[in-house]
């Protein structure tokens, strides 16, 4: 039996964002997802940045009620998202 799963992703690239923050992703309403990027960032970050969320994305962690937002990235970075 396949099993397909499909995950809508808009990608805004910002240079609006501070330079502290490389990225963030955010779960809406309608199930979809929203990734920004910091596009002040150089060209290798912001592949680093989206790579790392879309490991969030991928594996669920935006429906977690298991963990708090902080050991969730711990987890994360401890997997080198
Ligand atoms: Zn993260």
């Amino acid at each position: 039996m396949t099993t397909e799963r499909i995950i809508e992703i808009k990608l805004l690239i910002s240079d609006e964002l501070p330079a502290t923050v490389h990225g963030a992703a955010v779960k809406t309403r309608d199930g979809k997802y929203l990734m920004i990027i910091n596009g002040n960032d150089t060209r290798g970050q912001q592949e680093k940045t989206a790579a790392h969320e879309w490991g969030h994305i991928y594996r669920g962690d935006h429906d977690r009620t298991d963990a708090s937002a902080d050991q969730i990235e711990a987890e994360a970075h401890r997997q080198s998202l």
